[in-house]
């Protein structure tokens, strides 16, 4: 899975996309473990934030991601695609940004990419970036996307898919049971 990131600016990845604890780069794939810091080596970045805590965050590269993204049914695919163009608001506003050559990466966490809303502060919710290296890509990411939206997401996969997506996340990710059941009521939403 590669995203097109041709004319889009690069910056140095804030620390708000950093680890929590130790605010370094993530330097491996919570899959497969190959190292990110090379040059052009792409990943992805996800983290829920609730309460204002991170309570989890991993980064995951490229190839694994499009292992992932096998595992989705077309049927799911299809309703994600639909319902992503009906509110798309919000990721125009992105693309807006980077059109413009804007440089300042908050502006893209300023309110929900799916809903539009802007976030109270103790709101649950996803970030996630694209990243290249130690560098972070502004296009239609990072985007920041509220609870609630993920919940509506969730509603749109298949009973396969889901299956698919808690086997992954059981097989990959090594999370204590009420992270896991946290993270299982959200798909991935990259698109
Ligand atoms: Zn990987």
């Amino acid at each position: 899975m590669k995203l097109n990131i041709e004319g889009a600016i690069q910056i140095e990845i804030p620390s708000e996309f950093k680890t929590y604890v130790s605010e370094e780069h993530f330097a491996n794939c919570i899959q497969c473990g190959c190292h990110l810091l090379d040059d052009d080596k792409e990943y992805f970045i996800e983290k829920i934030v609730k309460d204002n805590q991170v309570e989890l965050e991993y980064a995951i590269c490229t190839d694994c991601m499009e292992k992932v993204d096998i595992k989705l049914s077309d049927e799911s695919k299809e309703n994600i695609k639909n319902f992503m163009e009906s509110r798309s608001t919000n990721m125009i506003s992105n693309l807006i940004l980077m059109d413009a050559g804007e440089t300042d990466y908050k502006k893209w966490l300023e309110s929900c990419i799916v809903t539009g809303e802007p976030f109270a502060n103790d709101d649950e919710y996803q970030i996630a970036a694209h990243c290249v290296g130690k560098k972070m890509v502004l296009s239609i990411m990072p985007y920041k996307i509220s609870f609630k939206a993920m919940e509506q997401m969730q509603d749109l996969l298949s009973a396969q898919t889901k299956e698919e997506l808690d086997n992954f996340k059981k097989q990959n990710l090594d999370l204590p049971p009420e992270l896991f059941q946290m993270l299982t009521k959200k798909p991935f939403v990259f698109v």
